[in-house]
């Protein structure tokens, strides 16, 4: 369907051409439209399309192409950088598409574009499967699945894009197409690592494995004074893990809850947490050793339902906080480099501010740098800096913290950014090239083939060859 491009004001225009909903300003829901879960971010779209199907996801990119409107995609809208959301342009909003469903071969799961981990767990972990999705349940699955996506089980299943075996797309002229290894392998290929730089995703098909429903946890919390021997032990502990173990390093703030005693409450700690894929009894006796690197403040760690596990960091990342995240891949996790990152820890400006080194390598490492655009995946350890504030006020001084610590931890990278942590999109061109390495060129051609225009430029955008 085309839609009448005159000169009528964008609601007026698309009106009685959609199944979903138009909320352009002045509707009582556009605030909370607009609004994404990193409060820094503040923008105004000349209108939102909510799409009840991948009908409606056509008739809005084609509308905004013809009139030259920016288009911003919400999956999700947890992205940090707040690419959801657009000033005087087109949100394609997928948030009333999430529905989630079991492939009738049971093999996959079938899942719409604005669904969130939440929704997908709840269809899947009843029945003791799951793929590879983020570790906080509210977070979208596009934005994360299309940049990566690393998880609890990483290190067993691969990342996100690792179990994407085709994916439904709307292009930048409306068409659809599906995606896989026979049916445009091309574009199946740039949508593993590209993201959002080729179409809009109205459905993901992901792989699933057996996982639960219990699982062991591993949450341990050392005095921060212990920071760098703990984490050099656990370094040296997990070199050689099975694939099972999926584990981080990380310095943060104890949380203000009853569990704990009152002296322990909002102290810093250095915390070695994750998850054993498999045999719950199994993953207790591989976790001993991480359970004895210092003498803990207090050990968390125990069997759970791998379905309460995937919220239970939840209440910790509420929306509406102000959010700036950034990570890199380490070449390896030096003394050197574990020295650096527990000295910048210690002078965080803000308590709810988490710095985390995970664990990658595993199954993640077994897929070839040219198998997916994702590229390199040799580097075992990623290094995140997830800088969390309350006060607009502060914004200077954490950001700068970010950017600062980022620039010291840029002599232990490998030179690839992960580009769902990715600040605030800033350093552009260059962030983006280094990332995708030797892929670059490749992607920059299948973007000129499938989004010639680079209509879809609101993200880590590929400029089309
Ligand atoms: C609290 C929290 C926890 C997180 N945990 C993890 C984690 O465990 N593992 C991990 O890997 N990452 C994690 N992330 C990062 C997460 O992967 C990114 O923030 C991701 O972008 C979120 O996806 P979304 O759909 O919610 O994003 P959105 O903000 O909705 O979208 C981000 C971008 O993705 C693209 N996009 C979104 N939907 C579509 C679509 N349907 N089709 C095409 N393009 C689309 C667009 O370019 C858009 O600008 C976490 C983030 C947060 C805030």
């Amino acid at each position: 369907m085309s839609v009448n491009v005159s000169i009528l004001d964008p609601a007026t225009a698309l009106a009685g051409h959609l199944t979903g909903d138009v909320i352009a300003p002045g509707h009582p829901e556009y605030d909370a439209a607009r609004s994404v879960w990193n409060g820094m971010i503040d923008r105004r779209p000349a209108v939102i399309v909510r799409c009840a199907d991948a009908d409606d996801v056509a008739v809005a990119v084609r509308f905004a192409a013809e009139r030259g409107l920016p288009i911003a995609v919400r999956g999700g809208g947890h992205n940090v950088a707040g690419t959801a959301v657009c000033d005087d342009g087109l949100v394609v909003d997928l948030s009333a598409m999430r529905a989630v469903r079991i492939d009738p071969s049971g093999a996959t799961v079938h899942v719409q574009g604005g669904a969130t981990w939440a929704d997908v767990d709840a269809v899947t972990t009843p029945l003791g499967r799951a793929t590879t999705g983020g570790v906080v349940s509210e977070t979208g699955v596009a934005g994360l699945a299309l940049s990566g996506g690393v998880s609890h089980q990483r290190r067993r299943d691969g990342m996100t894009i690792d179990n994407l075996v085709s994916a439904e797309v709307v292009l930048a002229g409306g068409r659809r197409v599906r995606a896989s290894a026979d049916d445009h392998p091309d574009l199946y290929w740039a949508l593993r690592g590209g993201g959002g730089n080729f179409g809009v995703v109205t459905s993901f098909e992901l792989r699933l494995h057996d996982l639960g429903p219990e699982v062991f946890t591993l949450n341990v919390a050392y005095p921060v004074a212990d920071a760098a021997q703990v984490l050099a032990g656990w370094r040296d502990a997990v070199a050689d893990a099975p694939d099972e173990l999926s584990t981080s390093g990380f310095i943060w703030s104890l949380p203000d809850i009853e569990e704990l005693p009152a002296e322990l409450r909002g102290v810093s700690y250095v915390g070695i947490g994750g998850m054993w894929a498999g045999d719950p009894a199994e993953g207790e006796r591989v976790c001993a050793p991480l359970r004895e690197l210092a003498t803990p403040l207090v050990d968390m760690s125990g069997p759970a339902e791998y379905g309460a596990f995937q919220q239970s960091l939840d209440p910790y990342f509420p929306a509406g906080l102000r959010y700036y995240w950034k990570a890199l891949y380490l070449r390896e996790l030096s003394d050197a480099a574990i020295k650096t990152t527990v000295a910048r820890s210690m002078r965080r400006p803000s308590n709810d501010t988490l710095v985390i080194i995970r664990h990658c390598g595993g199954a993640i490492s077994r897929v070839g740098a040219e198998d997916t655009a994702f590229g390199d995946r040799s580097s075992e350890w990623m290094l995140s800096i997830d800088s969390t504030w309350s006060d607009p006020a502060a914004d200077e001084e954490n950001i700068a913290y970010t950017r600062a610590f980022f620039d010291a931890a840029t002599p232990f990278s490998t030179g690839q950014t992960y580009f769902n942590f990715p600040g605030l999109l800033e350093n552009g061109d260059a962030e983006v090239k280094s990332t995708y390495g030797e892929n670059h060129d490749r992607l920059r051609r299948v973007k000129a083939q499938y989004d010639p225009e680079n209509v879809f430029r609101l993200n880590q955008n590929i400029q089309p060859a």
